[in-house]
């Protein structure tokens, strides 16, 4: 297998290449061109993963055709400018994107990476189910336009049971134990070769024991990347992109722990889908089902349709992000173009 086609690339993603290549905005200024997806980003320098090379690159979005800063996922065409080397040209069409709110600049989002075709919430059962941390992690996840996969892991340390089956309404569940390889095959089985994969979740859940275990082998949580030859650019670094066997990939970024929602609304009602639907009957349309008459969210919360506290976790997201979009109001705030993100099945 060529080595693009085990970083992903697809049939469309070829057409789209060849295309851009051909076309006359790739005549446009000299330089060879070379085709590859961003391993790393380092202060305005990039990683590309090429078919023969590991190539160190200026992500300068100023002087290059395109304004898009790459992030690592993305695929993108490396030029050899003969003024200032290498240098990142292009960015293709993002598919998917995790984004969030900037954690420094509040009211501003910020992507985190893209092109991810799955996005696999874990959680550690040696701790009781997190349900508003799984929730968050979720609406995230659905938000990226990627697949959602909520995946159990440590099932040797449980001692006693758990209700984890109103997970499955929301996203396919994966009960797993890298100590005893329970569910490791199924795990893979979900995960296909091509897809790229996101592993979300705190600390110490056994995020790098499962990539590792995918790999069969010692991968995580990082993996070298081979020296440059180009232009004296000689940094070894770290990669975040990491290639798995069979052609599976995991993109492990440090960045992507704490997490803000951004503009989520819509993956949010998915995650909260019974309450999103009662909602609809609600007798104003803004209802924020506290207080108000003809509320159906709360008559159903009476009738113990809906769990009370689930619909307290429901309103701290929905208060997260009214808020932003309060704030951006006020700061007239010129949002972005509507991303491109949709679910792909
Ligand atoms: P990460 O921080 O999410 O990447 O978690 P790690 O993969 O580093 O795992 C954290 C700790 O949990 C390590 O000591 C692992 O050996 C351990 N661990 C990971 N998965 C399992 C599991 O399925 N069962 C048990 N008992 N321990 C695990
Ligand atoms: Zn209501």
């Amino acid at each position: 297998m060529s080595r693009l086609r085990a970083l992903g690339l697809d049939e469309a993603r070829r057409d789209e290449i060849d295309g851009f290549l051909a076309s006359e905005q790739a005549e446009g200024e000299g330089g060879e061109r070379t085709v590859g997806r961003v391993g790393r980003v380092d202060r305005g320098e990039v990683v590309v993963l090429c078919e023969h090379d590991d190539l160190r690159a200026l992500s300068d979005s100023q002087r290059a055709q395109s304004a898009v800063a790459p992030v690592t996922g993305d695929w993108v065409v490396v030029r050899d400018d003969e003024e200032v080397g290498l240098i990142v040209d292009h960015v293709f069409d993002r598919r998917t994107t995790i984004t969030r709110r900037d954690p420094a600049e509040q009211i501003t989002d910020q992507v985190l990476v893209a092109n991810i075709d799955r996005v696999a919430v874990v959680h550690g059962l040696d701790q009781p189910v997190n349900d508003a941390r799984i929730e968050r992690f979720l609406v995230l996840a659905i938000d990226s336009g990627a697949d959602p996969l909520i995946v159990l892991n440590k099932t040797d340390l449980v001692t006693r049971s758990i209700d984890d089956q109103w997970l499955t309404s929301i996203a396919p569940v994966v009960h797993t134990s890298t100590a005893t390889g329970d569910g490791l095959a199924e795990l893979k089985a979900r995960i296909l070769p091509g897809e790229t994969t996101v592993f979300l979740g705190p600390s110490g859940v056994g995020k790098s024991s499962l990539v590792n275990a995918l790999a069969d082998t010692e991968v995580a949580p990082t993996t070298e990347v081979r020296e440059g030859d180009r232009r004296g650019r000689h940094t070894t670094t770290v990669r975040e992109l990491i290639e798995l066997p069979g052609g599976r990939i995991v993109i492990d970024t440090p960045g992507i722990r704490a997490i803000g929602l951004w503009a989520a609304d819509i993956a949010l009602d998915e995650v909260f889908a019974d309450i999103a639907e009662r909602a609809t009957n609600c007798r104003f349309r803004d209802c924020t089902h506290r207080t108000e008459p003809g509320c159906s969210v709360r008559d159903a919360v009476e009738q113990g349709t809906i769990d009370e506290t689930r619909l307290a976790r429901y309103q701290l997201l929905w208060q997260e992000l009214a808020e932003q979009a309060i704030e951006l109001e006020r700061r007239k705030y010129q949002p972005r173009p509507q991303r491109r993100n949709r679910r792909r099945r």
